[in-house]
């Protein structure tokens, strides 16, 4: 937020619109084999914007050269048809990018392309190496140049320092170095490479479309192109994809799942099929799971949108509650805002959401979204829904309290920002003003999800993670 800041001419100042929300992170795409290749790319891209809205970019091969545009900004902004023309060649990588590890500016934008005594290569990766820090540093005191303050930069110097001549060997030697969270696609001159880390805990797709293949974070990507969905990429595999039309799959650590049930809850777009299930059904599964566990006498069910509208209808079907639009988003909102110097309170969520008084006067309402991070939305908007004449407001979360931060490629604020992991059940009720407030239990998310043998990651749930995190990285997270 830049409070404070005149602009001269005017009595306004800039107003940061960042929501209360665990941001993904990052959307990948990759095509092998397709004369549109980069129009292709654009167009995944496009449906996985949702992912990561900072910076977007392509790196296309013709068989001889790599040739790579990136800019700040949506998608559809960065690309312009000229600038697609120039992206020749059958085969494409992308990237949608919502900075995690390493600051927002274009240098870190990806793909990251580079050239090494191996030829050509273009990285784009979502998710988050934990050991980053510490292998940069041991990079850096051999001497390695950085361009970039991007975790995923180490991957490629472990690539090109690999002894062997191969590329799926040299590959093989970063991958041995790094943990942590990561869904890669590679371009090479004349192949495409797609790996999912051993825990698998990002999503990543395989598709096929006129013989070529595709690859992509979420199905809906897909589905824009007309492609149709083959499998995922599994945990700890890595696939070659060559120019020849050859699929190779390789094993490069055995699987041991830890997928983000998180993308369930609230990342992946609710057209998606991820992990090999359908967004919807889960989110919808977790409203039903959320009325069983928390019922409320009321007489309609709201969803905050767009984030708790599956859930809403969930919980609507399981209770019997009709389900009313009693909030409406405007979706030409962006990132900042000019606010009047003279404060307006709720601002921000106001210019997102504005209540329909005529559905909640008077009513009982039962107010339905995904996730409370910090509480200071959540907070705002029960006091516009109040104040549009609702006489009662239960708040329902279709996930459990979110105790911990994540590391695995996800930005979350430090454990203390955290209301559920300093506050009481009670606490956070009361600072919300509602007249009740329940979470879906650890068991129903899991159930939601169809997990019975312990496949998902639910750290921020539980604060146990699945792999050890360095201490620079705990640091940085619990910083004051
Ligand atoms: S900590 Fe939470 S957000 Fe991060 S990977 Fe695990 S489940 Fe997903």
């Amino acid at each position: 937020m830049i409070n404070g800041l005149n602009i001269p001419g005017t009595s306004f100042h800039p107003f940061s619109l960042a929501d209360d929300k665990f941001h993904d992170h990052c959307g990948i795409f990759a095509v092998q084999g397709h004369p549109e290749a980069a129009n292709l790319t654009y167009l995944g891209l496009y449906a996985l914007q949702h992912r990561g809205q900072e910076s977007a970019g392509i790196t296309s091969s013709d068989g001889k050269e790599l040739i790579a545009h990136k800019g700040m900004g949506h998608v559809a902004d960065v690309f312009t048809e000229p600038v697609l023309e120039g992206l020749r060649g059958c085969a494409a990588i992308g990237h949608t990018r919502y900075s995690t590890a390493g600051d927002t500016n274009l240098k870190n934008a990806q793909p990251i392309t580079v050239a090494c005594q191996k030829g050509q290569v273009a990285l784009a990766h979502n998710g988050n190496l934990v050991n980053a820090p510490a292998l940069r540093r041991e990079l850096e005191s051999r001497g390695d140049i950085f361009q970039t303050t991007s975790d995923t930069e180490v991957f490629l110097h472990y690539f090109a320092r690999s002894k062997h001549s191969g590329i799926p060997e040299s590959v093989a030697d970063a991958l041995d170095k790094v943990v942590g969270a990561f869904s890669l696609v590679m371009l090479f001159k004349d192949s495409v490479i797609a790996i999912r880390d051993p825990r698998g805990f990002r999503p990543l797709c395989l598709g096929k479309l006129d013989g070529a293949y595709v690859v992509a974070s979420e199905t809906c990507a897909f589905d824009l192109i007309g492609a149709a969905y083959l499998r995922e990429i599994e945990p700890g595999e890595m696939l070659v994809l060559s120019s020849h039309g050859e699929a190779t799959s390789l094993r490069f650590a055995p699987p041991q799942p830890t997928q983000c049930i998180f993308e369930h809850v609230y990342f992946s777009r609710p057209d998606s099929v991820i992990f090999g299930r359908s967004v919807q059904a889960s989110r919808e599964m977790l409203g039903r799971l959320l009325a069983r566990e928390h019922p409320a006498q009321a007489d309609l069910v709201v969803p905050v949108p767009d984030s708790g509208v599956a859930a809403a209808i969930g919980f609507a079907e399981e209770s019997g509650i009709p389900m009313k639009v009693g909030l409406i988003r405007n979706h030409y909102v962006g990132r900042t805002f000019i606010e009047p110097r003279q404060t307006i309170r709720d601002f921000g969520v106001k210019l997102k959401l504005n209540p329909v008084r005529s559905l909640l006067e008077g009513q009982r309402v039962v107010l339905v979204d995904d996730s409370i991070i910090r509480g200071t939305t959540s907070r705002k908007i029960v006091r516009i829904v109040r104040e549009a004449g609702a006489k009662e407001v239960h708040m329902r979360i279709s996930c459990p309290p979110t105790v911990s931060p994540c590391f695995y490629g996800i930005d979350t604020p430090t454990k203390k920002e955290l209301i559920a992991a300093t506050h009481s059940l009670e606490e956070i009720r009361q600072w919300l003003d509602a007249d009740s407030l329940g979470y879906v239990s650890l068991e129903g998310l899991r159930l939601a999800v169809g997990d019975g043998s312990g496949r998902y990651c639910l750290a921020c749930y539980t604060g146990n993670y699945p792999t050890k995190v360095q201490e620079p990285l705990l640091e940085i997270r619990d910083r004051k």
